[in-house]
């Protein structure tokens, strides 16, 4: 099966009941995340890197009170709260925690949530899980190498995938193309 049959067929494998919201980061059903292509890479893609072990009272000391809360207590900013809305810029947006590489600017798009949105996270960059919490599943989505929780995935996203990740900005930092990646935190 190639990629674009492969998504027809996840499209279609999951249209049970089309709860679809384009108001905010909640209500839609569970979604397997689709891979992005290499070419969605602006910086190099960086060396596999093992999982973290960081203490969350680690993290506690090396992030603010509110990027802690999103990403390490799974909150949720206020929507329009982001600068990178605005974002427009080619460039990287890696997890604020680890610093691990999770979106290209080319999947990123104005999805008039108050959130920062993307069509596709970096291949390989995140993990999800079954979230439950408001009474019927979501899909969350959080960084591969820390575990930081980033946001959730819908299926009322543009084409080629179809999917919006929801993401909080304050668990996010951008780096411009032609600016070096900051060093992972280990
Ligand atoms: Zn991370």
């Amino acid at each position: 099966m190639d990629r674009r049959a492969f998504l027809r067929h996840l499209t279609w494998a999951s249209l049970a009941p089309a709860a679809l919201s384009v108001s905010a980061c909640s209500p839609s059903h569970s979604t397997p995340p689709v891979s992005a292509p290499d070419s969605l890479w602006v910086h190099a893609p960086p060396e596999a890197a093992p999982a973290l072990q960081t203490s969350k009272e680690q993290w506690r000391t090396l992030l603010s009170a509110d990027e802690y809360r999103i990403l390490f207590e799974a909150d949720t900013e206020p929507p329009g709260s982001s600068p990178l809305l605005e974002e427009t810029r080619t460039g990287t947006y890696l997890c604020a925690a680890c610093r691990l590489p999770l979106f290209s600017s080319k999947t990123k798009y104005k999805s008039g949530t108050g959130w920062p949105s993307f069509w596709a996270p970096l291949e390989g960059q995140v993990d999800t899980k079954r979230d439950m919490k408001l009474g019927y599943p979501r899909t969350e989505y959080h960084c591969r190498r820390c575990g930081g929780h980033q946001g959730h995935v819908f299926e009322d996203g543009p084409e080629p995938t179809g999917l919006r990740y929801c993401n909080n900005g304050l668990a996010l930092t951008f780096v411009p193309a032609g600016k070096p990646l900051p060093s992972p935190r280990t």
